[in-house]
């Protein structure tokens, strides 16, 4: 793939190809887009056939990028507000130049009265903001407290850091032929037999990178599946089984998977015995795992748990993806472990047509955290929660979230005291848990700096200035899957328009770092940025990347026997023992088990039989939605059209029996909290669970305080408790909890205050 990427048109109009940060689906996406632009008007949007991975094939979001683009409710210029108008919609424009004038002085102020420390950055989503949350805060700031406000850090950190300690390798992906031009017809490529998509809705998250709709291309071209998640979605009913488990009792499961392989003598011999550590003591661990056993724990059928397990181990290859339900489970870590269990030992990993993995540290993704380099060790340690949750504060090199709200509620170990909000409109959350406590302890900050497209119900809380940000087709930057984890494409985004006076998330890191910290910016502009990251990776400046539209780069198979895992060039994985471990040895030195076991969720009809007879539903969140990402996308009118509410489905015998018909609006509410959400009643969720949507707020309602776009009234995150997280400090029970559900009469019958 080699072309022009700026055409000018005999109309006037431009179009330039690029490639989407975020939609459709998850981030970072990377596909392939055409964007044709008349005078300062995106007038068209297109796939891009030409684009190796997507093929000219786009989600709505991006069908509805002008609509966003162009927003009228979009803030175009910097704004600043009075620290007692908070709340308030009470904002002056102002120019940037005048609000680096405020900031400034301020950061170094902090920095000097009460340490570096003092000060945090709050990452989300943003249109990069996720690759530069961390220069943000240690290189530009100059703080070590960067973090990610999950609740146990619970969306792909924890699968990155269970890879990391068990596989030493990055991140784990199906092999969808991604790294050749030619696809699925590239000779080295294998058509995989089976494809476990476990906890994952692919289609409509496209998650991390990957592309969704690969998972069709490869059934239609033979592949098998299995669909392992307590809802049938789309997918599921094309799939040869469902297994239509309990919300959080995967890791019995995957154990259960286990015992059938192994007692079966089903699993890969040669490479068990040669790169696998601590097999023995796993096939003791699951003989406590019989079937039957584990039919009674997680509702799947015994004969379809044996019938499963039979099908992964002696498809040829079979390749296996995990989802987000590794990462909101407090026993996450032990499912994973088990997971990668499962690929290892039915011979899949690194294989063609198996389950691809990444070396342990890539492009871009190294870059942004080694900019730590910038910070004294002493300045380092005093990152929250570092000395008290090692696994994750070491792999993830942010603060541990939930250890965070703590501190902003005792002000222990120390006060923060000023918070830049990076794209983070966590009050209407992902994954962070109870909100509602989190609203209360950051009003406890004395300074805050929001970087955003819209107006947020976040901004609009704690907001002292707000800083506008760009979006994807308003900016130069640079796109690579997994974060550069495992790079199957890396693509340029090219700036093809400007609306209003925003700026990139790397330009704002670029600017604020020239100001703070000059020896770690030393960069022309963002294409000389993103040249000095590339050449020594890839031979290529920024625009070679642009001419060449996507980079692929090709895949070595079996890398663990060639020595291209380990930084010694030895043969193996980059683990303590050299191995795949099946028994991990720094899960033990954590303190943990070893070995992958079941833990019931914190919250149970078998851990709390008396609170589950209060509250008698399970309770899952979390799935994405193809019309938003998040919380964002609300203002967008198709968008809502599609799905203009906020949603829990129910099974029919389920509504019956609570007199809710289809359409009701419905009370969900438990120990925690409570939230507002129209009933959907199908017979794809279990009688026992009912499944709600998150991310709701409603930019057409109060923006001000008390209402904040009306946040609290279908916040489903409330009813999550914070810290109810995993030994070692990954997962939140996000899709296990427990509530129950009553009928409204309407939305506005009932009021939820916080
Ligand atoms: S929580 Fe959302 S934004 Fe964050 S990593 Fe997960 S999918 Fe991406």
């Amino acid at each position: 793939m080699s072309k022009e990427w700026k055409t000018e048109n005999e109309d006037g109009s431009v179009t330039v190809r690029t490639c989407a940060w975020s939609p459709p689906g998850d981030h970072p996406v990377g596909y392939g887009m055409k964007l044709t632009v008349k005078g300062d008007k995106l007038i068209k949007v297109e796939g891009d056939e030409e684009h190796p991975i997507s093929q000219g094939r786009l989600c709505v979001r991006n069908l509805t990028l002008a609509d966003y683009v162009h927003h009228p409710s979009r803030i175009l210029t910097p704004m600043k507000r009075k620290p007692e108008d908070r709340g308030k919609d009470k904002w002056t424009k102002i120019s940037w130049d005048e609000a680096w004038d405020i900031i400034v002085p301020k950061i170094k102020e902090y920095k000097e009265k009460h340490g570096a420390e003092s000060i945090i950055v709050f990452g989300g989503t943003g249109r990069q903001a996720c690759l530069y949350y961390y220069p943000l805060g240690f290189a530009s700031i100059g703080t070590p407290n960067v973090c990610y406000p999950l609740s146990g850090w619970s969306c792909y950190g924890p699968r990155c850091s269970i890879t990391d300690y068990v596989l030493g390798a990055g991140y784990p992906e199906i092999d969808y032929a991604g790294f050749y031009e030619d696809r699925y017809d590239d000779p080295r490529f294998t058509m995989p037999e089976l494809i476990v998509e476990w906890g994952k809705m692919a289609l409509y998250s496209n998650p991390d990178g990957f592309f969704g709709h690969a998972l069709i291309d490869m059934m239609k071209r033979g592949a098998k599946m299995i669909h392992i998640d307590p809802r049938i979605t789309w997918l599921g009913t094309r799939c040869e089984e469902v297994c239509q488990l309990r919300p959080g009792t995967d890791s019995a499961l995957g154990l259960g998977f286990l015992n059938v392989i192994i007692n079966e003598e089903l699993y890969d011999k040669d490479f068990v015995e040669n790169w696998t550590y601590g097999f023995d003591e796993l096939k003791e661990r699951v003989q406590e795992y019989p079937p039957s056993k584990v039919a009674d724990i997680t509702w799947v059928p015994e004969d379809q748990i044996i019938r499963c397990a039979r099908m992964m181990a002696t498809a040829k290859p079979c390749s296996i993806q995990w989802g987000l339900a590794t990462d909101e489970n407090p026993n996450g870590v032990q499912m994973g472990h088990a997971i990668l269990s499962l690929m290892a030992v039915t011979g899949n990993l690194d294989v063609p047509g198996g389950v691809t993995i990444g070396p342990p540290a890539a492009l871009l993704g190294k870059w942004r955290v080694e900019t730590r380099s910038n910070l004294s060790d002493e300045l380092w340690e005093k990152r929250i929660g570092a000395a008290e949750w090692p696994a994750l504060s070491t792999a993830m090199a942010t603060t541990h979230p939930d250890e965070t709200l703590d501190t902003l509620e005792s002000g222990k170990p120390y006060k923060l005291r000023m918070g830049w909000f990076n794209s983070s409109n966590f009050i209407t959350p992902t994954c962070s848990a109870q909100p509602d406590r989190w609203y209360h302890a950051l009003k406890s900050l004395e300074f805050n700096v929001v970087q955003d497209v819209f107006m947020t119900p976040t901004a609009m809380a704690f907001g002292d200035i707000f800083l506008p940000v760009s979006t994807f087709a308003e900016q130069d930057g640079v796109v690579v899957t997994h974060f550069g984890r495992n790079a199957v494409t890396l693509g340029p985004i090219n700036e093809a328009l400007r609306v209003g006076d925003t700026k990139s998330d790397i330009e704002v890191c670029i600017e604020l770092g020239k100001k703070m910290h000059p020896e770690m910016w030393d960069y022309d502009d963002v294409p000389d940025f993103f040249t000095k990251q590339l050449e020594p990776e890839l031979g290529v400046d920024f625009d070679g990347l642009r001419e060449m539209g996507a980079f692929q780069p090709d895949y070595i198979y079996k890398k663990y026997e060639k020595g291209l895992l380990r930084g010694d060039g030895e043969p193996g994985f980059n683990t303590v023992t050299g191995m795949v471990e099946l028994s991990s040895t720094l899960f033990e030195a954590w303190g943990d088990d070893a070995l992958p076991y079941f833990k019931e969720p914190p919250y149970s009809p078998v851990s709390t039989p008396e609170l589950f007879s209060e509250y008698p539903l399970i309770l899952t969140t979390g799935a994405r939605k193809v019309t938003s990402f998040h919380s964002e996308h609300r203002q967008i009118a198709v968008l809502r059209e599609i799905d203009p509410d906020p949603e829990v489905e129910l099974h029919p015998d389920t509504a019956a029996a609570l007199g809710i018909n289809h359409g009701d609006w419905v009370l969900l509410e438990n120990m925690f909290g409570k939230a507002k959400l129209r009933a959907k009643v199908t017979p794809t969720i279990h009688p026992k669970v009912v499944h709600a949507t998150h991310g709701w707020w409603f930019p057409e309602k109060d923006a001000e305080e008390p209402s904040l776009y009306g946040v609290w009234q279908s916040n489903i995150n409330t009813l999550v408790p914070h810290k109810h997280i995993g030994k070692l400090g990954f997962g939140c029970p996000m899709k296990q909890m427990i509530c129950k559900a009553s009928r409204l009469d309407s939305f506005d019958s009932y009021n939820i205050e916080v």
